[in-house]
């Protein structure tokens, strides 16, 4: 069974106040999502492959460590994934972006996929799933597939919040791929929302609501 790594660090449980605030504006919103996965992406890679180097110091060589560029992949869901990538990539710039187009029928809850552009080399990297919301976990689960589709086989996943039934859904669908949350929530309403959650992610992030 996969693992949840709560990140519950003291800056995260502060930003996560400002994040979930109605009275956030859409700039701070980003601006604190990035922060949120700057710090979610500091525990995210603390099993990522190393390769040896070396370096010069002003006084001599030594060993040193680099993640190689060829190795990290990260694939938002679009849209509200994309809040995340910016945070990832100032620590990882060398990485990968794939991007993967699901949303969620209002009705039915059910996933339905529109775009899917991973990089090509996916199946030998480390794969970084990235919603900010694990929600039902359907529309997680589906895109994950789709990443598995290509053969790729080590995945995380990182959200900022999450909630029980996104988490049971998605470690019944993907025993194999651990989860990275800020939060776990209480529950899930009628309409798929989190709450006490944030409201809707993608919405908060680019004002279009
Ligand atoms: N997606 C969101 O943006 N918010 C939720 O609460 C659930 C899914």
């Amino acid at each position: 069974m996969s693992t949840v790594n709560l990140v519950d660090h003291p800056l995260v449980k502060h930003k996560m106040t400002f994040l979930r605030s109605k009275f956030t504006d859409v700039h701070m919103f980003r601006e604190i999502m990035k922060e949120l996965s700057m710090l979610l992406a500091y525990e995210a890679t603390r099993n990522v492959p190393l390769e040896e180097t070396y370096c010069e110091t002003p006084l001599m060589k030594t060993k040193g460590y680099m993640i190689s560029g060829q190795l990290i992949a990260l694939v938002p869901i679009l849209r509200a994934g994309l809040g995340m990538v910016e945070g990832l990539l100032s620590f990882m710039p060398m990485a990968k972006v794939g991007h993967i187009g699901l949303y969620r029928d209002h009705e039915t809850l059910k996933p339905v996929e529109y775009y899917c552009k991973l990089p090509t080399k996916i199946s030998s990297m480390e794969v970084f799933v990235l919603d900010p919301m694990l929600a039902t976990g359907g529309s997680v689960a589906s895109a994950i597939e789709m990443v598995k589709r290509t053969g790729a086989k080590r995945i995380r996943f990182l959200c900022v919040v999450s909630c029980p039934e996104g988490i049971a859904c998605l470690q019944k669908a993907h025993p194999d791929v651990d989860i990275y949350t800020c939060v776990i929530d209480e529950k899930l309403n009628d309409q798929g929302y989190i709450l006490p959650g944030l409201g809707d992610a993608g919405d908060r992030l680019y004002g279009t609501k």
